[in-house]
């Protein structure tokens, strides 16, 4: 059975694409990139499950040890952390201190509805499968909602039992108060089967010397993609910690769980072969962990990246403006230049739709963006601001040089065939920003002098004065 088990799980592994070289064996970074100080400095409290090896237990001094202690203690460390660990006898104290905000950090557990109600997550810091564990008679277990009327054990206070007792009306699930008793259970005949993470059971099988017991399948979509919780007020946090979070390689990981599965290996008087076995498992395990925590990664930036841009022309959006205005305003400052941005709307583009379609507009709006993208200088950042408007935010760059930029712009629009029937102008205002102004006006500055622009007959540069606006034509 194990053997069938373990051909699933091998070719699982090889139909997935491999982690990258790279990927596989980059260097551990030491250090996060430079990022601001926790709001709060100081101790960063944490609660644990004090009784879940391998991943993690208090041990007879206090200390928290195992597979997420370790991970824990890395990212933490790695996003210039201090914890202290709160100390409780079970996961119910742990979720209740959580809940009443005596801990801010839960080490290790599953993203549910019911813990976002208090909890937001960090990414996945390591994803493996949930596996049945019955006895060696079982049958293989394809389908969880055929075993109508078996009993089902768990440890109290998992998140799996939310979702079994969702989608699996029939079984009969127990609670019990450990997870060692759950294997127990399930050994002395009280209960058919459990559920757990692959992980522990190969953990506690061997630990325990339960070897009546089985691997005896698996269900779909029931993996653990295992996170750091933090108290839903502290999203500085948990951004912090996720830096960390991120910056543990797969060589790391896989030689954490190996650090802790290795120590079980030592125990005597097994079954080699099903170590055999269970260690093969491990390693997919962790395989398999590695590759969808990179791809997990990946989708998230990439959904980062999406969200930042957009998706017709390409361009930067709005999304995050404000921290870039901030930090460019800042840089003004203290280098002692100016500060401009220039404001572009296509004139009369509602004809262009009107009269050659959408999709022709759209065409336009990506040239548009690509003569900006081209003609804007290097260290300018262009942005689509909303329908047919563009800003451009230029550093070091007073008002004369703002409006030559804008007119250049304006010029390669003017001359440029766009493959439609007809030209296409630009209205543009110009705002500047001296280094010892106050920030507070430059939109509706420079608001202020597009609409003059329009006002003034349009395809044409306004730059906002203080007291009026200065049309050159
Ligand atoms: P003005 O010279 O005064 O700026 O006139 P206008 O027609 O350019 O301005 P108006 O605000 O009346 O119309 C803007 C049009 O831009 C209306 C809207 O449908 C169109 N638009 C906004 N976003 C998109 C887009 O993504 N694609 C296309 N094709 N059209 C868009
Ligand atoms: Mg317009
Ligand atoms: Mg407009």
């Amino acid at each position: 059975m194990l053997k069938f088990i373990l051909s699933g799980w091998v070719l699982a592994c090889l139909a997935l694409p491999p982690l990258s070289w790279a990927q596989a064996t980059a260097a551990p970074n030491t250090t996060v990139a430079a990022s601001a100080p926790l709001q709060a400095p100081g101790e960063v409290t944490f609660c644990v499950d004090p009784d879940w090896p391998p991943f993690e237990q208090i041990d007879a001094q206090g200390q928290h040890v195992g597979i997420a202690a370790d991970l824990l203690k890395l990212a933490a460390q790695r996003s210039g952390m201090n914890l202290r660990l709160v100390p409780t006898r079970d996961w119910d104290e742990s979720i209740a201190a959580s809940q009443a905000g005596r801990c801010q950090l839960m080490s290790f557990l599953n993203q549910t509805a019911k813990r976002d109600a208090w909890l937001i997550f960090t990414d996945p810091v390591l994803v493996d499968d949930n596996v049945v564990i019955t006895r060696e008679e079982h049958p293989f277990v394809s389908n969880l909602s055929a075993l109508a009327g078996e009993t089902l054990v768990l440890p109290k206070g998992t998140s799996v039992k939310e979702r079994l007792q969702r989608d699996f009306l029939k079984l009969n699930i127990v609670e019990v108060d450990s997870e060692a008793q759950a294997f127990k259970m399930v050994s002395e005949r009280q209960a058919d089967m459990t559920f757990r993470s692959l992980i522990v059971a190969a953990d506690t099988i061997k630990r325990q010397g339960w070897f009546n017991l089985k691997i005896a399948g698996q269900v779909p979509g029931y993996g653990n993609a295992l996170r750091i919780g933090v108290l839903k007020s502290q999203p500085a946090l948990r951004d912090r910690l996720n830096q960390g979070v991120a910056s543990i390689t797969p060589v790391e990981l896989q030689a954490i769980i190996n650090q802790h599965v290795a120590a079980v290996q030592m125990v005597t008087g097994v079954d080699y072969t099903l170590i055999g076995w269970l260690a093969a498992l491990l390693g997919a395990v962790v395989l398999t962990s590695a590759y969808w925590i990179a791809r997990l990664r990946k989708v998230n930036a990439k959904l980062k990246d999406l969200s930042h841009h957009d998706a017709l022309t390409g361009l930067r959006n709005r999304t995050d403006f404000d921290d870039l205005y901030d930090h460019e305003l800042q840089r003004s400052r203290r280098f002692e230049k100016a500060l401009s941005v220039v404001l572009l709307d296509i004139d009369f583009f509602k004809r262009v739709n009107d009269e050659l379609g959408h999709p022709a507009g759209d065409r336009v709006l990506q040239q548009v963006a690509q003569l900006l993208k081209d003609g804007a200088r290097t260290i300018d950042h262009v942005i689509r601001w909303g329908g047919e408007e563009f800003l451009l935010l230029c550093p070091a760059t007073d008002s004369e040089q703002a409006l030559t930029l804008a007119e250049r712009l304006l010029q390669t629009a003017r001359t440029h065939d766009f493959g439609i029937s007809r030209p296409v102008t630009l209205s543009a205002g110009v705002a500047t920003l001296a280094p010892e102004d106050e920030a507070g006006h430059m939109f509706q500055s420079v608001d202020t002098a597009l609409y003059q622009a329009k006002n003034s007959g349009r395809d044409r540069v306004v730059v906002f004065q203080p007291t009026e606006c200065k049309p050159w034509l």
